[in-house]
């Protein structure tokens, strides 16, 4: 069979560069040897935050006096709920895969030629070659996984029931996201961080991330930062040596969740005898049009490097696809990420240290959330907004955490991408009471400084 475009992978980053290159007519297959949808829909983002949302709705009904009688998790009703959700997303993209006449095969591809792809036995020929693999967890030396007690986050989140002690590896984004989810469902949750702050991840400014720390402690977390561990035993619970900076402790649990390490899918894909590029961590190196070194083939997601998010695959699929289908598309200069903590956070640009480290000077502006009626009447006024802008008042960086934050931050994006000035937001009107006016305030500050 010959077609126009075949894309390996039907993850995010696939499923969009399929959807856009037929919308502009050209002819698509999609190869999936798992399940459509990918790491995002079926075991990351869409699972974690329907479980996510589910649980804080009932930790939000606990700390409301004037609800009468207790709000418990049926977790096996949960379950079901999130499969549903699945199911549902996966048909809307079914849905569009048929409108557009695209062939979806099951299989596992693999390429050993430019322009020939090998699946269950038959040879399919193309002009472009879309490779979206993707990225899986990596099984290190010091934690290995055992499918049992010692699991990646997916295999956690799908456990049939979860046990009373958890460990996570890693304080990152999946590692605080789950801690929420674990701790809304009362289990005694361990966080161990190697590096000496929760959240080190770029972009993520520290007094978020500190914050952050702080609403999980109050919730009863423990936080190990600055810690060297490994897994020593995993026969009946699992045994850490955690190494503090001031002492070896050892630390026991009855399930970790290790949340640290991934690496490029591309198993089966000769990617030397294609002349397509990698980096250090075999990762494809893309430029900003998801071009590889070879102009037959793209490459999209996780397996064309960081940032490791299905914002950045369903964008970069876009772009791919737009590209391919003869528009000329660039990838957008800022790509904003949410995070579904117990506090929200989302962010987009650099924080004011990496702007520092960059030589490049910048302005901080930061509207507290209790400043801001809404956030009363949601009964969530902690937390903070804050951007740092040039001299010209262009904005440069957002940070914020607290409620609303993962929907505020796109607003901000786009500010940002459209270079826009805290004049031109001052000039905007948000609707009253909603989150989105501390995106007001802010540029009133910024402009006028404090004026209560
Ligand atoms: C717990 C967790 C929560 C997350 N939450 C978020 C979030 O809220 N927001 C966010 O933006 N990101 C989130 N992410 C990251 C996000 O899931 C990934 O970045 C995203 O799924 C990557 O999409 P992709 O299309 O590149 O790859 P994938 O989703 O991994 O898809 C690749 C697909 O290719 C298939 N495949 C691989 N090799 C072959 C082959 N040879 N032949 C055929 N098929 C093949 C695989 O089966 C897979 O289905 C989260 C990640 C985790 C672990």
């Amino acid at each position: 069979m010959n077609y126009d475009v075949v894309v390996v992978g039907g993850g995010i980053g696939g499923l969009t560069t399929a959807i856009r290159s037929a919308e502009l007519g050209k002819k698509v297959a999609i190869i999936e040897k798992e399940e459509l949808g990918g790491e995002c829909l079926n075991r990351a983002c869409i699972p974690s935050k329907t479980l996510i949302d589910a649980v804080k709705l009932v930790y939000k009904t606990s700390k409301s006096n004037w609800i009468n009688g207790k709000v418990e998790i049926n977790y096996d009703k949960l379950g079901l709920f999130k499969n549903e959700i699945i199911k549902n997303v996966k048909d809307s993209f079914t849905s569009v895969l048929s409108k557009y006449h695209i062939d979806v095969i099951k299989g596992q591809a693999s390429i050993t030629r430019e322009g020939e792809i090998e699946v269950n036995g038959n040879t399919l020929t193309t002009d472009m070659t879309v490779i979206a693999t993707g990225s899986e967890p990596l099984s290190l030396a010091d934690f290995p996984l055992n499918g049992r007690n010692v699991v990646d986050p997916w295999t956690a989140m799908n456990l049939p029931s979860l046990p009373n002690d958890i460990i996570i590896v890693g304080g990152g984004v999946a590692g605080v996201e789950l801690a929420t989810l674990f701790r809304a469902m009362n289990k005694d949750v361990t966080i161990i961080e190697l590096m000496p702050r929760l959240l080190p991840v770029p972009g993520i400014d520290i007094e978020v991330a500190n914050e952050v720390k702080k609403r999980l402690e109050e919730k009863g977390v423990k936080i190990y930062l600055n810690t060297k561990s490994k897994i020593l035993k995993s026969e009946d619970k699992v045994i850490f040596t955690a190494q503090t900076p001031s002492s070896t402790e050892e630390v026991k649990g009855d399930l970790a969740v290790i949340t640290i390490g991934r690496k490029p899918v591309v198993n089966g894909i000769d990617l030397k005898a294609i002349k397509v590029e990698t980096d250090q961590r075999g990762y494809i190196k893309v430029d900003s049009r998801a071009r590889t070194s070879n102009p037959k083939v793209y490459a999209v997601g996780d397996v064309a490097g960081a940032p490791l998010s299905a914002t950045k695959a369903w964008r970069q699929g876009v772009v791919a696809g737009d590209n391919i289908g003869g528009k000329n598309n660039e990838m957008p200069k800022y790509i904003p990420s949410s995070i579904f903590a117990d506090l929200e956070i989302g962010v987009v640009g650099q924080t004011a240290e990496e702007l520092k480290k960059a030589g490049v000077e910048a302005r901080e502006i930061k509207v507290f959330m209790k400043e801001i009626p809404r956030a009363w009447t949601l009964n969530e006024p902690e937390g903070f907004l804050k951007v740092y802008v040039d001299s010209t008042g262009k904005i440069l960086g957002a940070n914020m955490v607290g409620e609303g934050a993962t929907e505020v931050i796109n607003t901000l994006a786009l500010a940002m991408e459209l270079s826009l000035k805290l004049s031109d937001l001052y000039r905007v009107q948000f609707s009253h009471p909603t989150i989105s006016e501390v995106i007001t305030e802010i540029s009133q500050r910024g402009i006028y400084g404090e004026i209560y």
